[in-house]
């Protein structure tokens, strides 16, 4: 029997943020992803710490950013990985008016460090952006496939990853923590992303998935060289390629590409560039969505060695390494968790079916 201090299932930003702790407490650690579907895999990857409809900040966002920079760069370097990147992003502005409430949020002391009272003149001849852009400041790119690939290889090599699915109904309980297939664990993290649902443990959280759709276009004469966000982003990939997206669904939530997520995106696109393209491809992930926007965090109320870390939703890299740490100081310290995102707050509905 292999015994370890933890199981983790799922090796998406939530997993790989959880990892990190447990590496940074020398504890043993077991992951399991089965590689299928997950967000991660598809996210454009960009950390952008301002709300580009309402030139506001996202929920603890100059905390999460404070934490998220380094630890991208804390891993880049342990793992001999290159993927984190400085990528400008830059807002078009729809009006003059619009033009006007970026200003007014440039001037607000929790904004100013992040919002340029500059504006930035479109000089691109195939774009449309007559009253110009808005530039956000501290913005990046993590290439998360890359990352995941990365991560995945680094656990390999030390044991600690297995490309599997992980079977929910062959977990044993004990006084002592876990049993799963032969391995003993004192506790299991389950993050799952949408995979969630599938989770008897666990599945009653409100976890509502939102399916986001990209394409994917080469465009020779576009040369952007920042991510440019209207309705949707067109953010650069390389080799001419850029992604555009996303879309928000809240009805489907399969991981199948559609024909109207890619005319919605052609129509868009139309709007906003005028040189030739070509579609290379199209992506699909649900994002792993609560109500409330918030993260869900905490203990199983019957079995507490089995813990959940989801609710990432829209800006997971932001966030994964905040709550990762807040997770763990819960788990190994006894430190109370944010309401905000302790699955409590929904009552003690998560039970084992
Ligand atoms: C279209 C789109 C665009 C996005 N763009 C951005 C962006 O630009 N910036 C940003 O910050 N965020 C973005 N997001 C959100 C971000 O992707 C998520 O917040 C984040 O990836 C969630 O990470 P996670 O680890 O919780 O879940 P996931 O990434 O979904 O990872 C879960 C993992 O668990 C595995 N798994 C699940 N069940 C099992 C099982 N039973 N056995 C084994 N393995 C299992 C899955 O294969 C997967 O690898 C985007 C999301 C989408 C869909």
């Amino acid at each position: 029997m292999q015994d370890v201090d933890y199981i983790i299932v799922g090796l998406g930003l939530a997993g790989i943020a959880f990892c990190e702790q447990l590496e940074n407490a020398n504890k043993t650690f077991l992951v399991f992803d089965n590689g299928v579907d997950g967000a991660s895999r598809v996210a454009a990857g960009l950390y952008n710490p301002v709300i580009l409809k309402r030139y506001t900040l996202p929920w603890k966002a100059t905390e999460q950013l404070d934490i998220a920079v380094p630890y991208f760069k804390k891993i880049e370097r342990k793992i001999h990985a290159n993927c984190i990147q400085e990528l400008p992003v830059q807002k078009v502005f729809s009006s003059i008016e619009d033009q006007n409430n970026w200003f007014a949020a440039s001037g607000k002391p929790e904004l100013e460090r992040f919002i340029s009272p500059i504006l930035i003149p479109d000089t691109n001849e195939y774009i449309s952006a007559p009253y110009s852009y808005g530039k956000v400041l501290e913005t990046g790119r993590i290439d998360i496939k890359k990352l995941q690939k990365e991560y995945q290889e680094y656990l390999g090599a030390k044991n600690a990853f297995a490309k599997a699915d992980f079977e929910h109904s062959e977990i044993e309980c004990t006084d002592q923590g876990v049993i799963y297939k032969g391995i003993c664990a004192k506790r299991i993290v389950f993050a799952e992303g949408y995979g969630l649902k599938k989770n008897p443990y666990f599945m009653h959280l409100p976890l509502v998935g939102n399916k986001g759709e990209y394409i994917i276009i080469k465009a020779k004469d576009l040369k952007l060289t920042a991510a440019i966000k209207t309705s949707f982003f067109i953010v650069p990939l390389g080799d001419d390629l850029y992604k555009v997206g996303a879309t928000f669904n809240w009805n489907d939530k399969d991981t199948i590409p559609t024909k109207e997520a890619r005319e919605e995106l052609i129509e868009k696109l139309a709007t906003l560039i005028s040189c030739e393209y070509e579609i290379v491809d199209q992506e699909v992930g649900v994002r792993p969505t609560v109500g409330d926007r918030r993260a869900l965090l905490g203990m199983h109320p019957e079995y507490p060695q089995l813990i959940v870390f989801n609710g990432l939703g829209t800006r997971g890299i932001m966030m994964s390494a905040m709550l990762a740490t807040h997770l763990f100081n819960h788990v190994e310290n006894g430190e109370d968790l944010m309401k905000e995102v302790n699955i409590n707050r929904f009552g003690k509905k998560a039970k084992a079916s």
